[in-house]
């Protein structure tokens, strides 16, 4: 799907500039962009494992992924107990993703103790 380097709108094929700014609308933004892009949460689950499953299955499709571990305590009791792993992805990423995820769960490839977010 075309998308605007510079505003990060996404077009519909055919589209070669963006109505917002006249930039030319590019396929793929360049990996090393991923410092301007904004990140959104699409998933938690207590589950460092799993994380780290659908961490591998999003960057298969190049899709890149962040994993940020929260702590419910400052001092968990037991090594993953009180943490979850929520994993962030680009926002004009964020419905392949979801989808991405979806499927994993469908074919029993992650467990359904995580939860699907926003
Ligand atoms: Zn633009």
């Amino acid at each position: 799907m075309p998308i605007c380097p510079k505003c990060h709108s996404e077009y519909r094929p055919g589209v070669t500039h963006c109505t917002d700014d006249g930039t030319e609308l590019v396929d793929n933004l360049p990996a090393d962009d991923m410092t301007s892009v904004t990140l959104e949460e699409v998933y938690a689950t207590v589950s460092s494992v799993e994380a780290e499953r659908i961490r591998g299955l999003l960057e298969a499709e190049s899709i890149a992924c962040y994993v940020r571990v929260l702590r419910s305590r400052a001092f968990p009791t037991a090594i993953g107990a009180d943490s979850t792993s929520r994993i962030a992805v680009p926002r004009y990423q964020i419905e392949r993703a979801v989808e991405l995820i979806k499927q994993a769960r469908a074919d029993g490839v992650v467990s359904s103790d995580g939860n699907l977010l926003g």
